[in-house]
């Protein structure tokens, strides 16, 4: 063990506690640093924090664990290391389940694009599009029982968060695939508002007349509003790249529920293309 006699005398002495080896699994390894992403290294600990504290001072979000392990058995992440432990860090399954309360999610202001994305497939997806600051976020995930996603460690590390979860690109498509993957939300195509997430609800060409251009009233008779913001959609030619983007979520994560509702009479309306909640 190494002297601490070149240190300051009222520095604390890191080496003094007990030294544990930690192991990251390979999808948590782009949270720690360069030098311990290939294997277990060796972490000296201060023989009171959880192995929780620190396995989130090494960098990961407690959010993206899904288990530790310590020399062949599962622990909590209360655990307090002993001197010479091996821990496993691994990452949470996929697809993770979220138990009690139904799946919706609340997404940071970095992440407008996917916010958008995810209710064009009929996800539930809160949007702050303020920033409001990481206690007023994690507050709302707490109150309204949402997911948090970010790409901020910082706010992942909150305690008041319902749940968490760390998006990983910096591309909407990759960050799409991302939480479908991980999440695996029903998928409800062009039900949603893509402006503010509210539900769609039918509605008659009549009521929703005055919101509409002179073409696009002669041309469509299938109609819907949203029950929050009051806009209008109407069921017709969509624009190329939202097709796309339900196309190949539908192929890759479509179940076999939401596929088949496309076909049924109850099948939601599609989003006109006068919609200027584009979420590309
Ligand atoms: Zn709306």
């Amino acid at each position: 063990m190494r002297s601490s006699a070149g240190l300051p005398p009222w520095h604390p002495d890191p080496v003094n506690g007990p030294e544990i080896h930690v192991d990251f699994a390979p999808g948590l390894r782009v949270f720690v640093p360069h030098g311990r992403r290939s294997g277990a290294t060796p972490v000296a600990t201060d023989g009171s924090s959880t192995l929780g504290h620190v396995v989130e001072s090494l960098g990961v979000p407690l959010t993206e664990v899904g288990g530790l392990v310590v020399d062949g058995r599962a622990v909590a992440v209360s655990h307090v290391p002993l001197a010479g432990e091996s821990v496993s860090v691994r990452a949470v399954p996929r697809p993770q389940r979220v138990p009690g309360a139904p799946l919706r999610f609340l997404l940071d202001v970095h992440l407008g694009t996917l916010a958008r994305r995810l209710r064009l497939l009929g996800v539930d997806a809160a949007y702050e599009s303020l920033d409001i600051g990481d206690p007023a976020l994690a507050t709302r995930s707490a109150a309204e029982r949402r997911v948090m996603l970010s790409r901020d460690r910082g706010l992942l590390r909150r305690r008041e968060l319902w749940a968490g979860a760390f998006v990983y690109s910096t591309r909407p498509d990759e960050q799409l695939r991302d939480v479908l993957g991980r999440f695996a939300p029903p998928l409800r195509p062009w039900s949603r508002c893509t402006a503010c997430n509210g539900v769609l609800r039918a509605a008659s060409k009549d009521e929703i007349a005055g919101q509409l251009e002179g073409g696009t009233r002669r041309s469509y008779d299938v109609f819907a509003r949203c029950g929050e913001c009051g806009r209008a959609y109407w069921r017709g030619a969509h624009h190329a790249q939202l097709e796309g983007i339900v196309g190949r979520a539908l192929a890759e994560f479509g179940s076999e529920d939401s596929e088949s509702s496309e076909d049924s009479e109850e099948a939601p309306l599609g989003l006109g293309s006068g919609s200027s909640g584009d979420p590309a």
